[in-house]
């Protein structure tokens, strides 16, 4: 397959989806890896991964507890099979088999009766949202904790309490699992999802849905990058990934992390630390000629794994596509985050959006215009009756002069989408055009001879 028909092969995939069947089948997937208790690590993970596994092609790498991962130490693997607290005539009043919120993730065992007051410290809840259960974590502290609607600690009586958490927190693994595509380059796109956390929707089952849905439709068809796919836990798993990576890291030159991909709100991009990079170019591109809503935001050193992969010394250019950011949604890392906050055309929306974008990426390449001295006469040509349903449309020959002008070498498609305003689209089909009538031809360098110095 060569260039041109890959490029049709990405865009043609995209005009050929349906929104309702892909936001069902994301939202479906979310469905399915909801009940799942997840964390940093353990056999929630391993199971979320086995699922994937299903759809795309999973592998699935195990780090041991102790190892160094740069500045970090993998931690102890943590797994929990119940618990529960119990009044003194033994009713169940906060149950780890309603909700696995319930528990503190990574809380210690532990099995004891106690008075209010001595339960009490441990006991976290939301008073501004009084019947939601919040999610909390102690990852790298040794405690334990249930977590509970403030309505129902409000209304806890002196009693002597039967605490239970029938977890362990030991020598163990932690678990990442990645997919790689490969592409007719050995230069890849990374595209990155947190995969730790247990019942919540939006907050990681969202971006892993995203994840999954485009590396199925990737593995359909021939592309350029190869494309890696990371599943793996927040913040220790991309260290992990990235201290044992380091040569690959140095062939991704285009990501995105996927977080909070399906609520009702607009796409919000932050961009990459380097500001200014393809990937972030392309994404406010895609987002600008949507005609939707959008937010762009800056790089800043919090937030999901980006943190990791733009640090100084990979500065990767790597950005986030979100739709309302973390922490800025009252469901955010709350029982509220459930299946119903996550929109099947959300989802659908936010595919879309990737999808555009990895469709610039593509197709977003330097070409030298054969015909440099002065305007070639496109009249004669039968260029505009070859455009086909484009033919004749102001919206074309303003692209195909756009393009014959900025050809030079220099430009890359992009830069002639960016510079004349004109969707990234339209531009590539010109091109096409042109390079089919032999005024164009695709180059790394400009044709040396045909261009004076300044413009070398
Ligand atoms: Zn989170």
């Amino acid at each position: 397959m060569n260039d041109a028909s890959a490029r049709a092969g990405l865009t043609s995939l995209r005009n050929n989806l349906d929104r309702a069947a892909l936001g069902a089948e994301l939202h479906d997937r979310i469905r399915r890896l909801y009940p799942i208790c997840r964390s940093i690590t353990g056999n929630g993970v391993r199971e979320t991964l086995r699922i994937l596994n299903e759809e795309i092609d999973v592998h699935v790498q195990e780090i041991p507890t102790g190892a160094r991962a740069f500045d970090w130490v993998i931690p102890k693997e943590w797994n929990i099979k119940d618990a529960y607290i119990k009044t003194s005539d033994g009713v169940r009043i906060v149950d780890f088999n309603q909700s696995n919120l319930h528990v503190v993730n990574y809380s210690v065992p532990v099995h004891e009766v106690m008075t209010l007051s001595e339960l009490r410290p441990h006991l976290h809840s939301i008073a501004e949202h009084p019947d939601w259960i919040p999610y909390k974590t102690s990852y790298y502290s040794e405690s334990w904790g249930f977590c509970l609607p403030h309505r129902q600690l409000e209304s806890l009586r002196d009693d002597q309490y039967e605490v239970y958490i029938d977890s362990s927190l030991e020598n163990g693994s932690l678990t990442i699992g990645e997919c790689v595509l490969p592409g007719r380059e050995t230069e890849e796109v990374l595209i990155s999802c947190h995969v730790c956390h247990p019942s919540l929707a939006n907050d990681n089952l969202s971006g892993v849905s995203v994840g999954v849905t485009l590396a199925r439709l990737l593995a359909t068809t021939s592309h350029r990058y190869t494309y890696r796919f990371l599943f793996i836990p927040g913040t220790i798993g991309a260290i992990a990934w990235l201290s044992r990576n380091e040569e690959t890291a140095g062939r991704i030159r285009h990501g995105l992390v996927l977080a909070c991909a399906g609520d009702r709100g607009a796409v919000t991009y932050k961009r990459s630390r380097q500001g200014n990079a393809a990937i972030d170019r392309a994404v406010v591109h895609v987002l600008k000629q949507s005609g939707n809503r959008y937010d762009v935001e800056d790089f800043r050193p919090y937030g999901y794994d980006e943190r990791q992969y733009c640090s100084p010394a990979f500065d990767l250019p790597v950005g986030v596509l979100s739709r309302t950011p973390y922490r800025r949604f009252p469901e955010y890392h709350t029982s509220a985050d459930n299946l119903d906050f996550v929109d099947p055309l959300s989802l659908a929306d936010t595919v879309f959006t990737s999808l555009a974008t990895l469709d610039v990426i593509e197709s977003d390449v330097v070409y030298c215009n054969l015909n440099p001295k002065c305007e070639p006469q496109l009249g004669r040509r039968g260029l505009y009756a070859s455009l086909g349903g484009h033919g004749g449309s102001r919206e074309i020959e303003m692209a195909l002069l756009w393009v014959l002008n900025l050809s030079d070498g220099r430009h890359s498609l992009l830069d002639i989408a960016e510079q004349s305003g004109l969707p990234f689209g339209v531009v590539q089909t010109a091109a096409e055009a042109l390079v089919r009538h032999k005024l164009l031809r695709e180059s790394v360098r400009p044709l040396v001879s045909d261009f004076p110095d300044h413009v070398r």
